[in-house]
């Protein structure tokens, strides 16, 4: 059944041995809703833990990892956070999918996976979704639950520079500011400092960048040999998708990673009209409406026809 933040709130708070569940490739946004639904949980008496997602990189483990769940513990409650699929939770953590009690999720298509569901495709982050939750449940927001959701919510809006942010993701933004949140630090630690990797990695993406549709249209291909060169990891591969679009010109940045495995991780950042998600569904994905991502299982090139074919078919009649 669908849920509202109220009614999410009493579901927790008669449940107890909550165990929080994040998605695969996470981000910040499922590792801070996850980490403050568990601080705010164990504000309100209960035991709680995050699932061990061994896929969570560096950058948000000082975050997790102090609320990892040890491997004994048995769950009497699991949460999911940020996943608009049962299909996207971590693969470390998937036993648990068939048990999962509460979806709290902010993708449009979610299909209601959960006992309960308290989905919101109207907020930019899950974290906006988590702080109403956690305001329900009558949990002061301090300093450390305030830090978490201002990463969910920085993360998922580009420090609240991309389109989707409203007055709302502002709003819960300023609450944290209020329980003495450093937000000009946890920007600048997600958006600013990079390792030299990273910047190895985006000197090949700009010298690299394929241009269609007289520069509309810009691609990144990025090998796996390149990755190996650069020596990128996970943490430096997160939002490179948001490249293409800041060259000029560029409405829409296609972006295509891939994997060891030989699969190919697309991305899909739009802007205007012109939905990343329809463009990423006509291919077997999904996401939202200027951001989304599909798994191909081709090669590089062969992939790269096909998203380019995909994108064009939505972008002609809509630019
Ligand atoms: P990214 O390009 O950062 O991997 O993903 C952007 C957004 O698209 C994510 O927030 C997620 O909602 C969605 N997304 C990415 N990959 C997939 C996919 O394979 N299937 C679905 N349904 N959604 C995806
Ligand atoms: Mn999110």
């Amino acid at each position: 059944m669908t849920v509202t933040a109220e009614q999410a709130a009493e579901v927790l708070r008669g449940a107890d041995r909550i165990l929080i569940l994040t998605h695969l490739r996470p981000d910040g946004d499922t590792c801070g809703c996850a980490a403050a639904l568990c601080l705010a949980l164990r504000a309100a008496g209960k035991t709680a833990y995050l699932a061990d997602n061994t896929e969570i990189t560096a950058r948000y483990r000082p975050m997790t990892d102090p609320l990892r769940a040890p491997e004994a513990f048995e769950p009497a409650f699991i949460a999911v956070v940020d996943s608009s699929n049962p299909e996207r939770i971590a693969p470390s953590i998937a036993q648990w999918v068939p048990e999962i009690d509460l979806v709290i999720d902010h993708h449009e298509h979610n299909p209601n996976y959960g006992r309960y569901n308290l989905v919101r495709p109207d907020y930019a982050a899950c974290a906006e979704l988590i702080y109403e939750v956690i305001c329900a449940m009558g949990v002061t927001i301090t300093r450390a639950i305030g830090e978490a959701i201002y990463t969910g919510a920085s993360s998922d809006t580009g420090s609240f520079r991309y389109s989707n942010a409203t007055a709302n993701t502002l709003r819960v933004a300023a609450a944290c500011l209020d329980a003495g949140v450093d937000g000009g630090e946890i920007n600048r630690r997600l958006f600013e400092v990079k390792s030299r990797a990273r910047h190895a990695m985006e000197g090949y993406v700009f010298a690299h960048m394929r241009y269609t549709h007289g520069g509309a249209i810009g691609t990144a291909v990025i090998p796996y040999t390149v990755q190996q060169e650069c020596g990128a990891g996970m943490d430096e591969l997160e939002s490179i998708a948001a490249l293409p679009r800041q060259i000029e010109g560029v409405s829409v940045g296609l972006t295509l990673i891939e994997q060891k495995d030989g699969t190919i991780r697309v991305s899909v950042r739009t802007g205007g009209d012109l939905s990343a998600a329809e463009i990423c569904r006509s291919l077997g994905g999904g996401g939202h409406l200027r951001a989304a991502g599909v798994t191909l299982h081709t090669t590089l090139e062969r992939a790269c026809e096909q998203v380019q074919t995909a994108t064009e078919k939505y972008y002609c009649g809509k630019a």
